[in-house]
């Protein structure tokens, strides 16, 4: 999978793009990550990126030009990718749309900055729009971050063995169920029996449980569309038989 990513502030991306999954994912040449300067296409002497809005007002404005050219630039190394724009009012990331475009063979994604870019490029170039929430970033960076962060973990054999991509939440539809580690008691908490009992079948039927539990307690809109088994039925009954009064 092919990452080229347009931004005004490459410096941004060490740090979270060399450590752990995301540097493993790179060694095994599983994703290529390429961090282009949208300077690099500016072609004043002052390397301009930015401008004042027409009709005025406060902030600046991404400049179309060198947006085009960088975008058309990398399109035609990488004729196959889509072109991603990151900003507010994009679709919103969810766990199906990270699967949609762990699917691509390669994304290049556009970090806007200032008030955000000429909408021309939105109008020529724009396959998709990315949003990561209903609140303002000062820039698309952390939102291109995000998106690579979660579509490497949908790549096979980017997580190891340590981790693990199928009982995390949303995977399946629901929340993922708790976690514990040693000790068995920490503060008067202890850790459920069934974690404990070394019995695969237990410990399975806990976890599913737990996991209706708590998709049910936090995010019944999930639990709404999940694809559930009769055991799953079985064990929402009684789950409602043990907190009625909960939801
Ligand atoms: N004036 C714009 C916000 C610009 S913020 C507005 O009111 O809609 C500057 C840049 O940050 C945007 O171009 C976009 O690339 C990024 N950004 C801001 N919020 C974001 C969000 N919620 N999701 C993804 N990108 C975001």
């Amino acid at each position: 999978m092919k990452f080229d990513i347009l931004t005004l502030f490459p410096g941004m991306f060490s740090g979270p793009f060399d450590e752990s999954i995301i540097k493993r994912a790179k060694d095994k040449q599983l994703i290529d990550i390429s961090l282009h300067n949208i300077r690099d296409w500016a072609t004043d002497r002052h390397q301009t990126a930015d401008d004042s809005p027409y009709g005025g007002g406060a902030g600046m404005v991404m400049k179309a030009a060198p947006l085009a050219a960088g975008i058309e630039s990398i399109k035609s190394q990488s004729p196959l990718s889509t072109v991603v724009l990151t900003s507010p009012h994009g679709r919103r990331l969810t766990h199906s749309v990270a699967v949609e475009l762990a699917e691509k063979p390669g994304l290049i994604i556009v970090c806007g900055r200032y008030e955000g870019i000429d909408e021309r490029v939105r109008s020529i170039y724009a396959e998709d729009d990315i949003s990561l929430g209903d609140f303002v970033l000062s820039g698309g960076e952390i939102a291109a971050m995000a998106i690579v962060d979660s579509v490497t973990r949908l790549i096979p054999g980017a997580l190891g063995s340590i981790e693990s991509a199928e009982s995390d939440s949303f995977g399946d539809g629901l929340l993922e169920y708790p976690h514990y580690t040693r000790p068995p008691e920490f503060k008067g908490l202890t850790v459920p029996d069934a974690l404990l009992s070394g019995n695969h079948e237990l410990i399975r039927k806990w976890r599913r449980k737990e996991s209706l539990r708590k998709t049910r307690a936090l995010r019944p809109d999930l639990l709404s569309r999940a694809l559930l088994t009769r055991e799953d039925r079985k064990m929402l009954t009684e789950i409602e038989q043990e907190s009625p009064h909960d939801m």
